[in-house]
Formats: C-alpha cells, structure tokens, sequence
C-alpha cells in the first residue's frame, strides 16, 4: 500500500518524497493498521461456515486483507464472524465467547440464519438473529453468502472502521462497557435484561388467573 492513502488533504509534500512520507492524523493510522490486521475468531456454525472456510483458502485467500490469522482464542480475536444458524443451545457459548473478544471488538453475521434466523426462523430451537444478543456490525446476505460475499462484507467493515475516531470509541471512554449477560437456557431461552419485563408480564397473569371465575381459567 502507499503513502498517499495515508495522507490527509492540505499538506504538500514534495513529488520526490511522496513515496517515502506520509503525513496524517492519529485517527487516520490507528484506523489504517487496524483494519489492516483484522484477526478473526476461528469458529463456525453451519453450512455458512464450508464458505468461510472457501474464502480462507487459496482462491479467495483473505490474509490478502491482513486477515489470515484465524485465531482459536477469542482473546486474541477482535473480529468474530458468526457464520451459521444461531440455536438457542449455542447462543449463551457465542455471547461468552463475545464477552471473552477484547476491545476493540466486531461482529459480522454472515448468511440468512445469523442475519434473522433464515430458513429456520419461528423454529423452535433456533433464534431469530444473532442481533437479538450481541451488536452486529455487517450483515450479509444469502444463504450461502459466496466467499465474494464475505470477502464484501470485510471491506465494508473495514471501511466502518475508517470512519471511527479516537473520541468516541466506546474503549477509551471513562466507564467501560458491561459485559452481556449470558442468555438462560432452560424451558425456552431467556435474556436476563428482560427479567423485569418477563416477571411483569408473569405476575399479571398470575393476577389475571386469580382474579377470573373458576372453570374459565385460559391456558397460554
Ligand atoms: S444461511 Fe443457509 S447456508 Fe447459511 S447456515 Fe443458514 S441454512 Fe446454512
């Protein structure tokens, strides 16, 4: 890559020099090395996964985009791709293995499933997106989404990345981010963020039961 990507408009530099000097801002080369050097987490889920694999190997061949250390530790990941049909026995591993990424963190949900839920939406066993649980950042298309697919999504997170400045980014702000609470797998599953919500919603049943003439109690 060249300089004069880096550069930022209003400072000459000399013609002879171009190829050698760069002149930038902080925002503009902490942007450029981390979106050059995006490590993602090796994990798959499903079919989505056979076309991550695709695009890993030698045709397509991400580490084209700095990216080819997949790392089977998500401490040492700052991208996870979630490439597969999202089950609610799965969810609570995927938002552990979120909470364990290190900021600065990305997701891409890749395919139908992850997207909403795809061909298995509604499905009993199966959540209806990965976005229901953690913060997505690209969504792709398809069911499979073609390697080409992935490989447009990376650069559309890439250019996301381009646009974040030191300010705002939310891991150098005074309070750090909390955790997201693990998802309860039992009868069916359960965001602990929605507990108020869920025990409302029970207690006035509950309250609706007791209140209404016996023999015409409704079953939910
Ligand atoms: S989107 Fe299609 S190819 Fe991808 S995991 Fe779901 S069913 Fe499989």
């Amino acid at each position: 890559m060249g300089t004069e990507s880096l550069n930022s408009p209003g400072y000459d530099i000399p013609p002879e020099m171009q190829s050698q000097v760069a002149i930038t801002t902080l925002d503009k080369i902490y942007n450029w090395s981390r979106k050059n050097s995006l490590w993602p987490m090796m994990f798959g889920l499903a079919c989505c996964a056979i076309e991550m694999i695709g695009t890993a190997a030698s045709r397509f061949d991400f580490s084209r985009f700095g990216m080819e250390v997949m790392r089977p530790s998500p401490r040492q990941a700052d991208l996870m791709i979630v490439s597969g049909t999202v089950t609610k026995k799965m969810i609570p591993q995927i938002v552990r293995l979120y909470n364990q990424m290190p900021e600065p963190r990305y997701v891409i949900a890749m395919g139908a499933c992850a997207s909403g839920g795809g061909p298995f939406k509604e499905g009993y066993t199966v959540v209806a997106g990965v976005d229901k649980f953690i913060p997505v950042d690209v969504y792709i298309p398809g069911c499979p989404p073609t390697p080409q697919a992935l490989l447009h999504g990376f650069i559309t997170l890439m250019k996301k990345i381009e646009t974040q400045s030191l300010r705002s980014v939310p891991w150098y702000q005074k309070t750090p981010g909390e955790p997201i609470p693990i998802p309860i797998l039992g009868p069916d599953l359960m965001d602990p963020r929605k507990f108020d919500l869920i025990k409302q919603v029970c207690s006035q049943r509950e309250e609706q039961r007791n209140t209404e003439p016996e023999g015409e109690s409704t079953h939910e």
